[in-house]
């Protein structure tokens, strides 16, 4: 086949098929497969967005757009096509009393950081905020906060997109529906995310972080529930995490404030089986708390985890099934098999609040993710716990489960259309009609 040339393609920023800039796009924060890409174009501009994609359509080329690659499994990799890296086009535009408008490249962290300059916050953020804005309003984004405001794909005014034709539109719940109902959760298949407008609130100073230490998931998520349907914390996760003797069950609830106003602790424990010798309260600044993986993530650079493969399945269990599913997959589980950091996230959600059509969960009033954060140590391990997440995902799709598309579980192209389900077909022809020379991620595999 002959060498693809991209000298007629001019950009702003850069187009590079040096073999260091493919080395960078063909791997992921998952670490478990790798995709060659012809070339890596960085766009500068919204511009160079239409510019690639036009390209591509006249060459024949696919394009994947990447945000800041933390998917776990080839998500933002292309094969012989080009990867857009979106990471240059980063700046925090409009900033009002309720609203930003943000370029897709964009960190969470570093949107965060200009809105409190403001003393403002996105609704919802994911508990890490490395990932980009145009990288999580792909997928979804579920973060603490998701109980009361939905997912930050719930959470968008508007959005600028270059669709796969090469058209720069703006789409809204009310301008072009369709085409924003197909980009919010659409894992890039119709458009680029260039640019969002999203809404703003008042941002707490402080945070009052709650732990407490359970003997059992079932009491842990017993809780949960109740806490979920009393609204009593801002924010509402858990944990199952390994010990020395055995596995501990910690709720993960925050109460945000702004002093003078305190929250009372003794209201805010009252009847959750809180023991002041066993379980903690902390108080943190708001940008403290937000920021809160990021000891973490020093700590797993330093042993080498962050950078070792991750295969972490994700997944969203109905209420009615998740305390079957749970008991099914910690049956006979060990430590090793989520690795020496290793932990389950787990925390519910009512479906009140999800309204992106894509973004694909169990039809129940209440739900409860279940995310297990596997760290392997070689790559034999990394293969033998993706061969699990799919046991996992299988057995939790018998239970009326779903997966979220993020993580590290082997997905077909019949996969993708049972996980669409009753939206599969308004999708597809919004693929048709916005990209139809395929250009955009068309054949979204997630196969080892
Ligand atoms: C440490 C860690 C913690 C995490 N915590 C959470 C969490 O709390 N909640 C949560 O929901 N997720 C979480 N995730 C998962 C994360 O949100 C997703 O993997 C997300 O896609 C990462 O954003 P990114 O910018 O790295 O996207 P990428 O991996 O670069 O891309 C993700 C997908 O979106 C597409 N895409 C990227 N940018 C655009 C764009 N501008 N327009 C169109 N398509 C685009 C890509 O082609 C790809 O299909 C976490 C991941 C990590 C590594």
């Amino acid at each position: 086949m002959p060498k693809q040339s991209f000298s007629g393609l001019r950009l702003e920023g850069t187009l590079s098929t040096d073999s260091q800039e493919i080395a960078y796009a063909a791997a992921d924060f998952g670490g478990i497969i790798s995709r060659t890409p012809l070339a890596v174009a960085r766009a500068h501009s919204p511009r160079d967005v239409r510019s690639v994609l036009r390209f591509a359509a006249e060459h024949g080329l696919s394009v994947t757009p990447r945000g800041q690659g933390h998917s776990s499994m080839g998500q933002a990799q292309a094969v012989s096509g080009i990867v857009l890296d979106l990471s240059d086009l980063n700046t925090v535009h409009d900033i009002s009393s309720d609203r930003v408008v943000v370029d897709a490249g964009t960190t969470w962290a570093a949107l965060l950081a200009a809105t409190l300059q403001h003393g403002l916050t996105p609704r919802v953020l994911t508990d890490y905020l490395g990932t980009s804005v145009g990288g999580t309003l792909s997928v979804g984004g579920i973060g603490g906060t998701t109980h009361r405001y939905g997912v930050q794909t719930d959470n968008v005014l508007s959005l600028d997109v270059v669709t796969g034709d090469g058209e720069f539109r703006t789409c809204s719940p009310t301008e072009s529906p369709d085409l924003f109902n197909a980009v919010l959760a659409g894992f890039g298949r119709c458009g680029v995310i260039v640019r969002a407008t999203i809404p703003l609130i008042a941002a707490p100073e402080r945070v009052r972080r709650i732990k407490v230490y359970y003997p059992t998931a079932a009491e842990l998520r017993s809780q949960q529930r109740k806490l979920l349907r009393e609204r009593r914390f801002d924010f509402l996760q858990g944990q199952i995490l390994p010990s020395d003797a055995g596995w501990v069950h910690m709720l993960d609830v925050s109460a945000f404030y702004t002093p003078p106003a305190e929250p009372d602790d003794a209201t805010l424990v009252d009847d959750i089986g809180y023991d002041p010798a066993r379980d903690k309260i902390e108080d943190l600044s708001y940008w403290e708390f937000a920021t809160r993986l990021d000891e973490t993530v020093t700590y797993l650079e330093t042993t080498g985890e962050w950078r070792a493969p991750h295969p972490w399945p994700n997944l969203f269990l109905p209420d009615r099934t998740t305390d079957t599913f749970v008991d099914q997959i910690m049956h006979g589980l060990s430590h090793s098999d989520l690795g020496a950091s290793g932990l389950i996230l787990t925390y519910p959600v009512s479906t009140d609040v999800l309204t992106t059509p894509l973004f694909r969960v169990p039809d129940a009033p209440t739900i409860f993710l279940v995310a297990a954060l596997r760290f392997a140590s070689s790559e034999s391990i990394a293969e033998q716990m993706v061969r699990s997440n799919r046991r996992w995902f299988d057995s939790a799709v018998g239970l009326g489960g779903t997966s979220y598309p993020v993580g590290a579980i082997p997905f077909t192209e019949d996969d993708w259309r049972n996980h669409l389900g009753q939206a599969h077909q308004s999708f597809a022809e919004a693929e048709a009609r916005y990209d139809p020379s395929e250009v955009l991620n068309r054949r979204l595999k997630l196969t080892p």
